[in-house]
């Protein structure tokens, strides 16, 4: 991706007037040598860590014509550059190539292992580091080493469980995921600090935050990666003051390099703590420490916070993880079976899927307490065995739905008539409902296939097996059938309250 910038209003002329074309080694050589000029003089003009955060990892590509191709690591990047430091950048480039100067922007798309995804940009630019609301506070390296030898051992409070091999990936979390992997690879590198992840119970937040942190801790070798949730900090906040140690609590926090914050929506409320994170936090984000934080809304949504603390949450990049689609659901089930050294039939594993849809923690719940229970009993798990031991948990909202309320739902929802649904026409509309209503009809209701072939017309039972296994099948390719079934649910379970 190229960005343009054009600081001549003139037509471009050729830098190089001499028949030699010049190389490409030529224009690597002469961008190198313009950009040690321009780093020279912005050196000068900005403060040592701008300098340190915004011009050294730029790249000089090439020189020719007097454009001068530069790289960046983000689109986030380049639109900092050109908010805060454009009339800089273009009185340098002007006096070091001369008055035909054109600058480029290169932007580095960024890899990722995962399919990639358009990483949105935070709306608001970071406030600039010379902000007259940071103050830089410099830490007390003895009063750090003082915390830390009462600390004994730093201990990061990370589950090595939680890694991103373990995280399952779905269109409900893709952004979210690709967005926590390259901020491990770049922990405080990057524009998306801090990292915001954002999300109802057990969809996986935890999870992910702790992720990042095992990966920048293992593969990254960080030495102080912390984890903590909120309401941890905030007690030792509290802790702190009451015995007098709150410049040793300062100190210790300003020296992690990568700072996990989970669940923040219980700062609410909690002055002084918030007061106390701003801090942190400023010494942090300027010193290029990561910093990750989780909750359970969107940060638009929290009450009770400072305002500046919530504008500074909104620095990097916010992105929320939804709930678990069919599909990531049955992968993730299959996966922790696997973990397990387990097994499940088929129709279990979707019977469980299709039933548990709010969360990944009741998932998992659910799993458990099944593989538990039948290694209790000894039994072989099968759909009776699930049904009765999971009846807790799954509110089984179908235990009053009966084969006359699937009929009269099926027949409303496909504009048929019972007469037709019972009936030998095999119009296209008529056999899809009554193949559907058989399909319901084994899902929520315990009737064997026998009862439910006699009560769609006295039809046999295999023919009712032909009918399950269809429906199960087509809705794999089918999304509007799906879409049917699902909403045919949903009015059974009113129906059935
Ligand atoms: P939250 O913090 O959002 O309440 P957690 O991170 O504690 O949720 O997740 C609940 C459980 O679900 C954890 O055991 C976690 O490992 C698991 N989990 C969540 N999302 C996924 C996923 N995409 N793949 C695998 N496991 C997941
Ligand atoms: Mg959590």
């Amino acid at each position: 991706m190229h960005q343009y910038v054009d600081f001549s209003s003139k037509p471009m002329v050729a830098m190089n007037a001499s028949d030699d074309k010049p190389t490409v080694a030529d224009d690597v050589q002469a961008a190198r040598e313009a950009w040690r000029k321009c780093l020279d003089i912005i050196r000068d003009n900005v403060n040592p860590q701008s300098f340190k955060t915004w011009f050294e990892p730029i790249v000089p590509l090439r020189l020719s014509g007097g454009e001068l191709v530069i790289q960046v690591p983000s689109q986030f990047f380049y639109e900092w550059l050109e908010e805060n430091y454009y009339s800089l950048l273009k009185r340098t480039i002007l006096d070091v190539i001369g008055r035909q100067a054109k600058l480029t922007y290169s932007v580095v798309v960024q890899q990722s292992p995962i399919e990639p995804v358009t990483i949105k940009l935070p709306q608001q630019p970071p406030v600039p580091a010379s902000s007259p609301e940071v103050r830089p506070i410099a830490v007390s390296r003895a009063a750090y080493e003082l915390y830390k030898a009462n600390v004994q051992r730093f201990e990061s409070y990370l589950n090595p469980r939680h890694s991103f091999e373990n995280f399952i990936q779905g269109d409900c979390n893709a952004f979210a995921l690709a967005a926590a992997r390259s901020v491990a690879e770049t922990p405080g590198k990057n524009a998306y600090n801090p990292l915001v992840i954002y999300g109802g119970v057990g969809l996986g937040k935890t999870h992910l935050v702790q992720a990042i942190g095992n990966y920048v801790r293992l593969k990254r070798k960080a030495e102080f990666v912390l984890y903590v949730s909120s309401e941890k900090f905030a007690i030792d906040f509290v802790t702190a003051i009451q015995n007098n140690r709150i410049s040793e609590f300062s100190a210790f926090y300003r020296n992690i390099d990568l700072l996990i914050i989970d669940d923040i929506q219980f700062f609410a409320g909690k002055g002084k703590t918030q007061e106390e994170i701003f801090h942190i936090f400023n010494t942090l984000h300027q010193a290029n420490k990561q910093i990750v934080l989780s909750c359970d809304r969107p940060i638009k949504e929290l009450r009770d916070m400072e305002e500046r603390l919530l504008s500074r949450f909104q620095w990097g990049l916010v992105t929320d993880l939804q709930p678990p689609d069919f599909e990531t659901r049955l992968a993730i089930l299959r996966r922790k079976l696997e973990d397990n050294g387990a097994t499940l039939p088929d129709d279990v594993v979707t019977f469980i899927a299709t039933n548990v849809t709010s969360n990944v923690r009741e998932l998992e719940g659910c799993l458990i307490k099944l593989l538990a229970t039948a290694s209790l009993q000894g039994k072989e798990i099968d759909l009776a065995l699930a049904k009765s031991v999971l009846k807790d948990i799954i509110r089984d909202r179908t235990v009053n739905i009966t084969l006359e309320m699937i009929e009269k739902a099926t027949c409303e929802y496909y504009h048929i008539s019972p007469n037709d649904i019972k009936g030998k026409s095999r119009k296209q509309e008529i056999a899809l409902a009554r193949q559907v209503a058989m399909y319901l009809g084994k899902q929520l209701t315990n009737s064997s296939f026998k009862t439910i072939g006699l009560h769609f017309g006295g039809r046999d039972h295999s023919t009712v097996i032909h009918a399950v296994t269809t429906v199960e099948k087509e809705q794999e390719t089918s999304p509007e059938l799906r879409r049917d079934i699902a909403e045919l649910k949903k009015r059974l379970e009113i129906m059935a309250l």
